[in-house]
């Protein structure tokens, strides 16, 4: 997972970039970067492993001063932590350097792509990341096949299948596009200076999510939509220059769940809402079943925040921050061994001094992916004094990886796939667990049949088995 920003037609558009990549660190500490066009026109690009604040420092961001900006926040995986894989990826043309592109999402016929490109087309990937290969095979078709920008795009997206939000400068102008299933979110805004003109592409700006936006002055617009393609120039309105055919959405609802930062608006719904809906729900299951003066209910911060609000809320009982999280402990998640998670999760959190003691405790955390937080927490909680620990879920148990761009184990390390509820309840010594029922989530969101339950379903729209055997590419130029 990952997060992108960008920024059109304003002074020091990389400054505002940087902001919202500020705001939407949470998306991806791994790395971060910005490509801007500078005043001689040239796309240049500065990235480094590392948050935004380290690397986008004050001189950074004078020396790559311009009008048109994008930025990415690169969210970690073990396999390929490095800075080749950083974004934004800058390509060269012929006439110099006027192209730049970054994206959230994950490729699902990548390889086959790639293949085509180094075999067929001769050309050199530098990185193993979707950016890349999404600027080469745009460049193959608008650069070598001389096809013009806005017939190129279509053309090679059409070609591309997966998840991704994208942000392209390409030589003055400015692309945002995402995929026709809508499954990585991004929003469009506008700075408020020119609300009068919002339609024109000056001053207008594109996140993956836009939490960042009332920081910078800029007032949410509209979702790009799935399958659209915009084209920002200046001095022109912003344009839809093509749209892909109609297909079933399939938004991540994950980034309902876990990805999203709770102040934004992601796929048109309040994420701080879902979440206590969630809640709600959660304690729905309970009624009757949960009740007594010694309860409390805890969220594993932060991201279940909301969700423990919802159901203390919904349930009558008190909501307590029993749990403290150290923020200066990276992802623990993505750590390559499970000792190191295990010590990631030791680090993390720390249970409140002389809280638990003569309590029941109804613990409430997101997901449950391997196992290895809950476990820990369970114990910490129980050996600071809590008679009882009742973990509540939620989001249905996950039990398939995902293609679009979420880091999920494979499926062998996927404790729903391996164990049944009560064996989970039991390796984690928790007194009982509950998970959130799909059919929940129905209830909830406003238009449950756009949303991807891949991860707890396994009903993939696309997945690269699909891409085995079928040709990939169109060259019909
Ligand atoms: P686990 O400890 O392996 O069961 O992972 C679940 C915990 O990690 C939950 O507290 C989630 O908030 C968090 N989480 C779930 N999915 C992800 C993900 N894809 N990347 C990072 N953290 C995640």
């Amino acid at each position: 997972m990952c997060g992108i920003a960008g920024v059109y037609g304003v002074q020091n558009a990389e400054r505002l970039v940087a902001e919202i990549l500020f705001a939407t660190q949470h998306r991806g500490q791994e790395s971060c970067g910005i490509a801007t066009r500078n005043a001689r026109g040239n796309v240049i690009a500065h990235k480094a492993m590392g948050l935004v604040k380290n690397v986008l420092t004050e001189d950074i961001l004078s020396y790559y001063s311009g009008e048109i900006s994008i930025g990415h926040v690169r969210y970690p995986t073990s396999a390929s932590s490095n800075i080749d894989n950083a974004q934004p990826f800058a390509i060269d043309l012929a006439e110099g350097p006027h192209m730049a592109v970054c994206t959230n999402g994950s490729i699902v016929n990548y390889e086959q792509l790639r293949s085509y490109l180094e075999k067929e087309a001769g050309f050199t990937f530098l990185s193993d990341n979707d950016s890349e290969l999404m600027g080469r095979l745009i460049a193959y078709y608008h650069v070598v096949n001389h096809i013009p920008i806005e017939e190129a795009l279509p053309k090679a997206l059409g070609q591309i299948h997966g998840a991704y939000a994208a942000l392209l400068i390409l030589r003055d102008k400015m692309f945002a596009f995402r995929d026709p299933y809508g499954i990585r979110p991004m929003v469009m805004g506008h700075l408020v200076g020119n609300v009068r003109e919002e339609q024109l592409s000056d001053g207008t700006v594109f996140a993956s999510e836009g939490c960042g936006f009332g920081i910078i002055g800029a007032r949410e617009i509209r979702k790009v939509a799935p399958g659209e393609i915009l084209c920002l120039q200046k001095g022109e309105p912003v344009r839809t220059i093509a749209k892909a055919p109609k297909t079933p959405l399939r938004h991540c609802v994950f980034e309902l769940i876990y990805f999203s930062r709770p102040d934004s608006m992601t796929f048109d719904e309040r994420v701080w809402d879902v979440r206590r809906e969630i809640g709600a729900a959660l304690a729905k299951k309970d009624r009757d079943e949960l009740v007594g003066d010694d309860l409390v209910v805890i969220p594993v911060p932060d991201s279940s925040n909301f969700v423990a609000q919802g159901y203390a809320e919904a349930s009558g009982l008190p909501f307590g921050m029993g749990l403290l999280r150290n923020h200066y402990v990276g992802r623990t998640f993505i750590n390559p061994t499970q000792r190191s998670r295990d010590e990631g999760v030791r680090q993390k959190f720390n249970p409140l001094p002389d809280y638990f003691p003569g309590k029941r405790v109804i613990l409430v955390d997101d997901s449950i992916v391997r196992g290895t937080s809950l476990r820990k927490l369970v114990r910490m909680i129980k050996g600071a004094g809590a008679k009882e620990v009742h973990v509540r879920v939620g989001s249905p148990p996950v039990v398939s990886p995902c293609y679009y761009g979420i880091d999920t184990p494979v499926p062998e390390e996927l404790i729903a796939n391996i164990l049944p509820v009560p064996k989970i309840a039991k390796y984690m010594d928790a007194d009982s667990l509950k998970y959130m029922d799909i059919e929940d989530f129905h209830e909830i969101l406003s238009n449950h049949q756009d949303y991807c339950f891949a991860c707890f379903n396994g009903d993939y729209v696309i997945k690269p088995a699909d891409f085995e055997s079928n040709p990939t590419i169109s060259t019909d130029f």
